[in-house]
């Protein structure tokens, strides 16, 4: 039985060509700065992989996982915990750097890094218990494997935790009631965010950050556009914790979301589905399947007719050959690279902007930051005032990639200048280039 990848499926061989390194590669030669330097801006400063031994139905379980630290210069790093069966280190590498230019370009002090863990809990699920149905057995299976698998990474890499050093927080599979675990092992509020309420240092509109963030991006967009919300359609992948509340605060904003997609397929209503009624239903099923609406799968959505398509799930989605096919007008990458670098290219022919994810699923770091500081005994923070930050942050993002996009870059290019410029003058000052 194949539950996840061995240390050599998880090391792989060489970094592949990846996104975040290729236009960070492209930005260095328009911000001339020297190739030696952009190399070592690209490596990692050092790579973890650990092996954890967790007891599972009463069997030991071996799951590989990794903590990438690419770049501490301007804080601590920082990024989430990603826990998924495709997980690799070059992923985890990718992820990582472009937590790095994420903070960078937010203007916030941290630095980017990022953990893997990977795991296919469905297969896992089948060969433990010989079933093939993913109900709710299944999701008490998920539920209760996931709190053992981070319990045992947060007692593998406490010391890591409590230095702060490293500070992680959710990402795609993990959540709230996994960043307690570590938690418990470090009895220490600022050694991780993403708490969820009522465990100390926990942040009110944490949980909401990263949509909020998606849903604001948009709508600053919408005003550029001269367009309205309620003048406009959008199509969603992924109705996870980014993908749900973007949808939510899109919905209360008036505008249309057509159709919506996860794992396991997807729903899809041209009047506009009911976004409420959906949530209510993942709420209790765990996924969309059985929602009252016409179903729709994941290719079908890419090819939509719709103002914006909004990627929220895993990476890599939108590649050279389903780029020529998007419907959408403009792509908001909620994902974390959810295009490839060839499907940029494509995009960019076919005049289809990217709104990237640097920007704009910025809103959970730009979060996590006044969760870190707070936990650090920064001022107490309510969910207005997180919101406003996210507003404020955004704002300043935008006007600082207009003044680039003047130039003729597109946003893109704009967000990877901004952010290299500052990673690497942070450098040269601390001596580390
Ligand atoms: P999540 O695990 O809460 O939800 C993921 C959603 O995507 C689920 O609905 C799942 O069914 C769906 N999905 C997964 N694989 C899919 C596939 N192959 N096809 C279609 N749907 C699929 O994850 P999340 O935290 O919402 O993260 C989503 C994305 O946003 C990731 O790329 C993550 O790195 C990025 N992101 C998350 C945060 C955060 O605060 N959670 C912050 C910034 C960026």
């Amino acid at each position: 039985m194949k539950i996840g990848n061995t240390i050599e499926e998880y090391v792989r061989s060489k970094e592949p060509a990846t996104r975040s390194a290729l236009l960070m590669y492209e930005s260095a030669k328009r911000l001339k700065i020297p190739p030696g330097a952009v190399q070592e801006m690209v490596k990692p400063y050092a790579v973890r992989i650990q092996r954890l031994p967790v007891p599972i139905l009463g069997q030991v379980v071996n799951v590989i996982s990794g903590i990438v630290l690419h770049n501490r210069a301007r804080g601590p790093y920082k990024g989430g915990i990603r826990l998924d069966k495709d997980v690799d280190l070059w992923e985890t590498t990718e992820l990582a750097r472009l937590m790095t230019l994420k903070t960078a370009l937010s203007g916030i002090e941290l630095g980017g890094g990022k953990s893997g863990i990977s795991v296919d809990l469905r297969a896992l699920y089948a060969h433990m218990t010989r079933k093939k149905r993913f109900n709710g057995a299944y999701r008490e299976f998920e539920r209760v494997a996931k709190i053992d698998i981070l319990s045992e990474f947060a007692h593998h890499f406490a010391p890591l935790f409590a230095s702060h050093e490293y500070v992680p927080a959710p990402d795609m599979g993990t959540s709230g009631s996994e960043m307690v675990r570590i938690y418990n092992e470090t009895r220490d509020p600022a050694s991780v965010t993403g708490k969820p309420d009522g465990i100390e240092g926990w942040l009110p509109g944490r949980a909401e950050s990263t949509g909020y963030g998606v849903y604001y991006a948009i709508l600053k967009d919408m005003e550029h556009r001269g367009t309205a919300p309620s003048d406009c359609t959008i199509a969603l992948q992924g109705f996870g914790k980014v993908g749900s509340h973007a949808a939510r605060y899109l919905f209360e904003a008036g505008a249309r979301v057509i159709a919506i997609t996860d794992i396991l397929g997807g729903v899809k209503d041209d009047g506009g589905l009911d976004v409420p009624e959906l949530l209510l239903h993942c709420r209790q099923a765990g996924c969309l399947q059985g929602a009252k609406a016409k179903s729709i799968t994941n290719d079908a959505l890419f090819k939509l007719k719709c103002d914006y398509l909004i990627p929220a799930a895993s990476g890599h989605v939108i590649h050279k050959d389903n780029a020529k096919t998007i419907g959408a007008k403009v792509i908001v990458e909620a994902a974390n690279m959810p295009v490839t670098f060839d499907g940029m290219k494509t995009l960019h022919e076919r005049k289809v902007p990217i709104i990237p994810d640097t920007y704009a699923n910025a809103g959970g770091v730009i979060a996590s930051n006044l969760e870190y500081r707070q936990a650090l005994g920064g001022p107490k923070h309510t969910k207005d005032s997180v919101l406003a930050e996210i507003r404020h942050r955004f704002d300043t993002m935008l006007e600082d990639m207009h003044l680039f996009m003047r130039k003729g870059r597109t946003m893109l290019q704009a967000s990877t200048d901004i952010a290299l410029a500052r990673v690497y003058e942070t450098m040269v000052q601390r001596g580390l280039l």
